[in-house]
């Protein structure tokens, strides 16, 4: 039934989300309401930043990722270099939670591109797998599309030749194998010659540990000599090796703690049974990125380093992890702070091994990274309705792999950011009904969490915000609809709503679609330039719809 007054069934005004609007490119949803599709590419672009792990409340995370590939797939044949290029902006940019689609996505560019998109994807793979994980993780990718060619082997090795002996000794002991993969592997596969002593020194640490310095000779099969490789001075082993090394046998935990100090070593280089020790904690943090502290800092609090009344270690911790520009260098995403601040705070860890004190000084310090590692946005002074989609389907899947992470209460703590940057916003949620949330701006984000945890229940209707807005008489220049988009219960489509909200008020009112799943639906009109969809957890979202609505750059 539509609700037309005169030529019932007839009007493009208003029609129910069951039905497509009469001449548009609708597509049929998962909850069987229809939505807009956005295009291959702003598909790639949720996939890159969500990923498909955990899947949604309708699709499995099989299904997901089978759809998500082939629709890289899909772009690659359009446009190749594009995709590269996508790959690398996110990446790069430390805008995705999880490298690994972006990772997964490269290896299908360097397996199913044309020549000129496979040779762009090789020279990427050093921006996109910066570390020894992200190779390997590529590695395992890529084996699963095509063989170890020429091309393949020459990127896999200039990933090692460009890097200095010293960088070369770090990646080494800091990431040495994963999911299968060493760089053992990878320096047999790639066929690469390391020249230079110290990266030889360390090619043949890497490939016949601190006994294979000799003279070396390679056989094959026959016993006929293949190769004949000299000895090499093991006194041109950067000193991460040396330290590493000597780790190994140390049992002393004073002596622990000098190499720590003398060889700037990290938790990986260290034996685990010295990962429980404050002493050892003080020595290694100066050593410790960002990331490695954050994950850490339940380790540290069950040591005593870090607990109520240290004031040196709670200060210099605090202080690290509030740094915006090292939380910008170490590419620290706010889903990771999100992470760690609701472990953190809830003492224990998600395996539920061991307990700890957590201390109000430090969940403030991750409360504070995680409005930071958005960076800066410049308020656009608009008036804002921040509609949160809390329907049934928005409580279940978990963002990013986060025990759950749930996609409502990650866009509930997404939205905070909005909230906070501009002055004149209201916060609500909506399901087939409004549902009232007493979200306030100094909330703090465990609140926030809990308040829209467990409490997503009911239909859909993505076109509640505009209708009550224009009910209540609310003046809005635009709304943010944070949604799977899986609309279907109410009388009239969104799209349908805002134009009216715009017919009757006369305010230009945009609509932005905050994407958190890695569907192609979207309650945007592709055709109406006033409404746009963003991804959800892309670190630029905020900026970007600040920019949007407040016509800057647009
Ligand atoms: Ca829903």
């Amino acid at each position: 039934m539509t609700g037309t007054k005169t030529y019932k069934g007839f009007s493009t005004k208003e029609t129910p989300q069951s039905e497509r609007i009469p001449g548009s490119k609708q597509v049929q949803n998962d909850a069987g309401g229809y939505s807009f599709q956005i295009d291959s590419w702003g598909k790639l672009n949720r996939f890159l930043i969500l990923g498909s792990e955990g899947g949604t409340y309708y699709a499995s995370e099989h299904k997901l990722t089978k759809e998500n590939a082939k629709n890289v797939l899909k772009c690659i044949e359009e446009d190749g270099h594009r995709v590269v290029n996508t790959i690398v902006e996110i990446s790069d940019a430390g805008r995705a939670p999880k490298n690994d689609p972006a990772l997964f996505a490269l290896a299908a560019c360097a397996s199913f591109g044309d020549d000129a998109t496979k040779k762009a994807a090789f020279r990427a793979l050093p921006q996109v797998a910066r570390i020894g994980t992200h190779l390997f993780h590529f590695a395992a990718y890529v084996e699963q599309f095509r063989g170890w060619g020429r091309g393949l082997r020459e990127a896999v090795g200039d990933w090692y030749t460009s890097k200095s002996p010293k960088d070369l000794a770090f990646q080494a002991v800091k990431y040495q194998s994963r999911d299968g993969w060493s760089h053992y592997d990878l320096l047999r596969l790639s066929h690469v010659a390391l020249a230079g002593e110290g990266r030889e020194a360390v090619a043949r640490w890497i490939t016949d540990g601190m006994d294979g310095f000799g003279k070396k000779v390679v056989k094959d099969k026959n016993g006929k000599i293949v190769r004949k490789y000299p000895a090499i001075d093991k006194s041109l082993l950067p000193d991460i090796i040396v330290g590493f090394e000597k780790a190994k046998t140390v049992e002393d935990e004073d002596e622990i703690v000098k190499l720590i100090e003398k060889y700037k070593l990290t938790f990986e280089m260290v034996p685990t049974q010295f990962h429980t020790s404050a002493k050892v904690y003080d020595a290694i943090l100066p050593n410790l990125g960002l990331t490695a502290i954050i994950r850490n800092l339940g380790n540290m609090s069950k040591s005593g380093y870090l607990a109520k009344g240290q004031w040196e270690a709670k200060d210099l911790i605090c202080e690290k992890i509030t740094n915006a520009e090292a939380l910008k260098k170490a590419r620290v995403h706010p889903i990771a702070l999100l992470s760690a601040l609701n472990t953190y705070n809830s003492g224990h860890s998600v395996r539920g091994k061991g307990e700890w004190e957590a201390v109000p000084d430090v969940c403030d310090a991750l409360e504070k990274a995680f409005y930071l590692s958005f960076g800066y946005v410049e308020p656009a002074g608009k008036r804002f309705i921040l509609a949160l989609d809390v329907s049934g389907s928005m409580g279940v899947g978990e963002i990013a792999g986060v025990p759950g992470l749930t996609p409502a209460m990650a866009a509930a703590a997404m939205a905070m950011v909005t909230y906070k940057t501009e002055k004149k916003t209201e916060l609500m949620a909506f399901a087939h009904e409004f549902r009232a949330i007493d979200i306030s701006r100094c909330e703090k984000l465990e609140t926030v969490l809990k308040k829209t945890d467990c409490n997503n229940f009911g239909g859909t209707d993505c076109a509640l915000p505009m209708l009550w807005a224009l009910q209540k008489g609310i003046q809005v220049d635009a709304f943010i609809v944070y949604t799977d988009s899986e609309t279907w219960f109410g009388s009239i489509h969104p799209s349908q709503a805002i134009a009216k909200y715009r017919k009757e008020t006369g305010i230009p009112a945009k609509l932005i679609v905050v994407g958190m799943t890695a569907n192609d639906f979207t309650i945007a009109d592709p055709k109406d330039s006033g409404m746009m969809d963003v991804v959800g957890f892309d670190t630029a979202a905020p900026d970007i719809m600040t920019q949007f609505v407040a016509g800057r750059g647009f």
